[in-house]
């Protein structure tokens, strides 16, 4: 299958998805999630309408943000983030992976300074594996609680990745887990610019996320194909 055609595959299968939910699907974003690809794929699929962009780690993402012949591309932060690396992020894209005080703590730090504010997402381990990073749901009231005195962040969602099993059931709880904290942090009010952004789903189960509320699906490899 070429680019093309999987790109529209996955565009019918997300409006399937909605439809199905009884969503609208403006409120679905679907984020290309390109690491490991050329950049010259990146524009291949930009060409046919692509926006967003994901990538996992910080030097690849802006490798490809400075080499794109594309303009106006949004591009998103989907990997964990050493604190050591906040310096390079280059203002205006969403990171997607906040989930611990000493990153808040180098977050605010780093855009404070210069006047700035930063757009992130706060990721929560809602399948509670050990390997996974993101904070623990019984710890994230915490966090918030935390990152809420930092001006220069600016939390407008949640993001969670399920567990990489066929139970459809276990994947849609941990998908419910995640829209039950952001109505919770959504009532509480504590973030200013909170716009309850759900970024969960990937190539194996962006169907699921939809049904449970998704916002930004991250699909990779339906899209570009395997990663070598
Ligand atoms: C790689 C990655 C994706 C995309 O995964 P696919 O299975 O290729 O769709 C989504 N989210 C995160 C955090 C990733 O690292």
């Amino acid at each position: 299958m070429s680019l093309h055609e999987n790109y529209e595959r996955i565009l019918h299968e997300i409006a399937d998805a909605a439809a199905a939910a009884g969503r609208k699907l403006d409120d679905i974003h679907l984020i290309a999630v390109s690491k490991m690809h050329p950049v010259n794929l990146v524009d291949e699929l930009a060409a046919f309408g692509q926006i967003d962009f994901g990538e996992n780690r910080i030097a690849e993402l802006i490798e490809k943000k400075n080499t794109t012949t594309t303009a106006n591309l949004r591009w998103h932060l989907i990997g964990q983030l050493q604190t050591n690396k906040v310096k390079l992020l280059p203002s205006g894209l969403l990171l997607h992976t906040l989930d611990r005080e000493s990153l808040a703590d180098a977050l605010n730090r780093r855009f404070s300074e210069c006047g700035e504010t930063i757009d992130a997402l706060i990721q929560v381990n809602c399948s509670r594996e050990t390997q996974k990073s993101g904070v623990m749901p019984e710890a994230f009231d915490k966090l918030c609680d935390y990152i809420a005195r930092f001006t220069a962040i600016r939390v407008k969602g949640l993001m969670t990745m399920a567990e990489h099993t066929d139970d459809e059931k276990d994947v849609r709880a941990a998908f419910a887990l995640l829209r039950s904290l952001s109505e919770r942090v959504a009532s509480r009010g504590i973030f200013s610019g909170f716009a309850r952004v759900l970024s969960m789903g990937m190539s194996g189960d962006f169907r699921h996320a939809i049904a449970e509320g998704a916002t930004h699906v991250r699909i990779g490899s339906a899209i570009f194909g395997t990663r070598s």
